[in-house]
């Protein structure tokens, strides 16, 4: 078949490669029904994350099942599913805990930006619906394997609550999806951190009530001034970056509770300074399969449209381009038709 494989920083070719097959007992094979780029893509794409070789590219997928291993139970052929970028047997005691992203048998998807991809521990990550969904919901089904799990972890572990108020740093997909999240947890206040028009404006239609487009200490300021010089009591850090950090421990009050979802690259902490502000602090790769049932029935009941986050959509055959647009942020995510 034809597939993504990045060979280096800012070279994604579209070309042959072996069709995936079952390797494990344990595995599923998927028929995409669609695919996305994800921020943390870029990484590699911009040099900022060293890479070995040529790596098959894409973790965000649902799809319908066509194989399945020896030892696979639960999951059968003719099924649509989501799965999770982490793949996990969602039987081990971090798994039964929530914590599917640090299962003991975790491992990291790759190859879903393609026609078909193997999808191991397929029982635990494989979240099937009960009918075929119709093409209208693939966006926002899409979604939930990734961009809209990571913003409902941020929420989640920012202890979001009904009437409280949130603050959201980066205006990125995940950022936007933690706008939606804060929103359907009840937040009554959600202070959204952009300075770009058309990102303002989506975060708006995903609930938030304020827009900051402040950056560093003024934007600290603006959000202090706006709280009566409390700080908010969740905060969502979706970016990852110093200066987005500091402006999400700026903000929280003390007491208060920072999720943060953007990978770290180069942010530090000063133990004695994080000890005296006290601010509660829960991070990581999403544990999306603990979220996965809930975020598709809020998809299929018509109650949340999380696929509005992709505003380009482009054939498979593309992706290059894909990845161009959301480099040069002329995307905020680009979702992938796959059309065989
Ligand atoms: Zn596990």
């Amino acid at each position: 078949m034809l597939a993504t494989v990045m060979h280096g920083p800012g070279d994604v070719r579209y070309e042959q490669v072996e069709d995936p097959k079952i390797l494990k007992p344990t595995d599923a094979i998927i028929k995409l029904s669609a695919t996305c780029i994800c921020g943390s893509d870029l990484w590699p794409y911009r040099g900022l994350q060293p890479q070995k070789g040529p790596a098959h590219m894409g973790h965000e997928y649902c799809g319908v099942v066509v194989e399945v291993g020896a030892d696979v139970r639960t999951i059968k052929p003719g099924q649509f599913v989501v799965g999770s970028f982490c793949l996990s047997d969602n039987t081990c005691p971090h798994c039964q805990f929530g914590f599917q992203s640090s299962c003991v048998q975790r491992e990291f998807m790759s190859g879903a930006q393609a026609p078909y991809a193997r999808v191991p521990l397929a029982d635990g990550t494989l979240v099937a619906t009960s009918e075929m969904p119709g093409a209208e919901m693939v966006p926002h089904m899409l979604a939930t394997s990734d961009v809209l799990g990571t913003g409902w972890y941020a929420a989640v572990a920012a202890q979001v609550r009904e009437g409280g108020t949130a603050v959201v740093v980066g205006d990125g997909a995940v950022g936007l999806m933690g706008v939606l999240a804060a929103s359907q947890l009840g937040a009554g206040r959600i202070i959204a951190m952009s300075r770009h028009a058309e990102r303002q404006k989506l975060a708006r239609e995903f609930g938030a009530t304020d827009i900051v487009e402040g950056r560093g200490e003024e934007g600290i300021a603006a959000i202090m001034e706006m709280t009566n010089g409390v700080g908010a009591e969740s905060v969502l850090e979706c970016v990852g970056m110093e200066q987005s950090m500091q402006q999400a421990v700026g903000v929280c009050r003390p007491g208060g509770t920072i999720g943060y979802v953007g990978v770290p690259h180069g942010v530090t902490f000063d133990g004695q300074k994080m000890f005296f502000a006290q601010k509660r602090m829960l991070g990581g790769p999403a544990p999306v399969r603990r979220f996965l049932p809930d975020l598709m029935e809020r998809v299929l009941a018509g109650r949340i449209q999380p696929g509005k986050v992709f505003d380009l959509v482009l054939p498979l055959a593309q992706v290059a381009e894909g990845y161009k647009a959301m480099d040069e942020r002329r995307a905020i995510k680009t979702m992938l038709r796959v059309d065989t």
